[in-house]
């Protein structure tokens, strides 16, 4: 088809791998249902995925254009080519938002600049509130992309309703939650960042938090990284808040064509001796941890997980990801195993350590992978439901703590054996939940439930509910085109 029959749909992206990775599926997704897609991040991301794009046989047929902004002042705390949170310390987020922020002008002049092509829709990531503006000023509809799912997405609007009304209801240390099921939702502090606890209104992060999800519902429809499967009464909640207006759940996005290698970055182990390693252990018999894109551990962090995982004696995959501020280039391996894990950790080969980016699909495909030590991101949460592995959970930040409840105690297909991104593990809990779910009969009960969420999973993406939606979504484009050209 003509290019210039195409709606163009632009996805206004947020600059962490946690949002990017997803945006990038589905503007693929959505690029191989003839739409013409442009994916507009920040610099240093457009730079790092043009990279990954190149090596991938899709790139040369899918219509999706890269576009990489840079604000007309430089933002302090963010020099250039450190503009994505996986390359920030812990506490960024504050210089990133202004940084999103300063990005509305170049976004509009590029958007002026398209002429004909002008998007009939903006996808914006929910954390990005001006496309509202933008949407107005060029005559497109915006339609929010979540790329959380939709427990998350519901609790975390609706915390943020009540304390812009005075209305949050707590109870001791727990905060209660009414209006998304009939019935109260109980959050106890093992399942909510101390932020809404402490819920004061001097917080400047909470207050630019209230403000960007007060613009969720500003839009003309949306899309979430799920699937109808998994969460229905909270898509029921959402498509209740969205009042009429089109929502569709299009998850799990994947990559299209496969599991790549490559997902996001490259990878910092070569593929094949990863794949020996695990092809030499027994079936569901190791662990694999990882923490995200952006949660970096502290030396007294990894040594005390270093000692629970050597307790539990079952292997282990283990991506270390070290702030970037506590780490300069020129640390070699040995002072980073000698200030970051036990005396001897290393040589006792009771597992694998992976330095960095780890190729997280490969290593949870691979059915030596029993169980994923995880922050309960929605991405690491939905990658582990569509391969069937539980989880050991240790929410950090976010709604990575709503994540959690949502898989330990609505789906019942993992634990959670710490919280919060300041915590030192306890090792003893982190040896028992390891051997809980590998190596016992209440772990081949989670093990069954996540497999069944496995198969609703792979069906709706393989032809089921999720792949409609998408198609729906799609046709919905078109229609949008072809009412502008009458
Ligand atoms: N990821 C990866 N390798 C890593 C760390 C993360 O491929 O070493 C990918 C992971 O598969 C997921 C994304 O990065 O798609 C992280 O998103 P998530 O929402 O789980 O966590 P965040 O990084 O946003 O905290």
């Amino acid at each position: 088809m003509d290019t210039l029959q195409k709606p163009h749909v632009v996805l206004v992206t947020f600059p962490a791998m946690g949002h990017s990775i997803p945006s990038l599926d589905l503007a693929k997704l959505l690029a191989s249902h003839s739409l013409t897609v442009s994916y507009v991040t920040t610099r240093t991301i457009e730079r790092r995925l043009r990279g990954l794009m190149d090596e991938s046989p899709q790139a040369a047929v899918l219509d999706i254009q890269l576009v990489g902004l840079s604000p007309q002042s430089a933002i302090e705390a963010i020099a250039e080519g450190r503009e994505s949170m996986d390359l920030l310390p812990n506490g960024s987020s504050l210089a990133v938002i202004s940084f999103i922020k300063s990005l509305r002008e170049p976004f509009e002049q590029w958007a002026e600049e398209q002429g004909s092509r002008r998007p009939v829709c903006i996808i914006s990531d929910m954390f990005i509130d001006w496309t509202v503006h933008s949407a107005e000023r060029f005559g497109s509809v915006r339609v929010v992309f979540a790329p959380f799912g939709a427990f998350g997405t519901s609790v975390f609007h609706a915390i943020c309703n009540s304390i812009t009304t005075n209305t949050l209801r707590k109870e001791g240390d727990s905060v209660i939650i009414d209006n998304i099921l009939s019935s109260p939702l109980k959050f106890t502090k093992e399942h909510m960042p101390r932020r809404f606890l402490e819920s004061d209104s001097a917080d400047t992060r909470l207050s630019i938090l209230i403000g960007m999800m007060q613009s969720l519902t500003k839009c003309w429809g949306m899309l979430v990284n799920t699937f109808d499967e998994l969460e229905p009464r909270y898509l029921q909640h959402l498509k209740n808040l969205l009042n009429g207006k089109p929502l569709w759940s299009v998850g799990p996005v994947v990559p299209l064509g496969g599991i790549a290698n490559t997902r996001g970055k490259k990878s910092d182990i070569s593929e094949q001796k990863l794949v020996q390693w695990l092809d030499s252990k027994s079936p569901c018999s190791v662990i694999y941890v990882s923490f995200g894109s952006q949660a970096f551990l502290s030396q007294e962090q990894t040594q005390a997980l270093a000692r629970g995982l050597e307790a539990s004696h079952q292997p282990f995959v283990w991506s270390i990801k070290i702030s970037p501020d506590t780490v300069s280039a020129e640390s070699n391996r040995a002072e980073l195993c000698a200030s970051y894990l036990p005396e001897g950790f290393v040589e006792r080969d009771k597992g694998l350590v992976i330095w960095g980016w780890a190729p997280q699909l490969v290593i949870l495909s691979h059915p030596s992978v029993g169980a994923f030590m995880s922050h309960c991101g929605w991405n690491s949460t939905l990658e582990s439901i569509l391969m069937g592995v539980p989880m050991v959970t240790w929410p950090m930040f976010a709604e990575q703590h709503f994540n959690s409840k949502l898989v330990t105690e609505e789906l019942g297909i993992g634990i959670q054996f710490c919280q919060h991104r300041e915590a030192i593990p306890c090792e003893d809990k982190v040896e028992k939940s390891v051997r809980l779910v590998l190596c016992s009969d209440e772990g081949t009960e989670i093990r069954k439930r996540a497999v069944a969420f496995q198969r609703l999973g792979k069906r709706s993406v393989g032809g089921g509910s999720s792949t409609l939606n998408l198609k729906d979504f799609a046709n919905e484009m078109h229609n949008l085109m072809n009412c502008k050209a009458e």
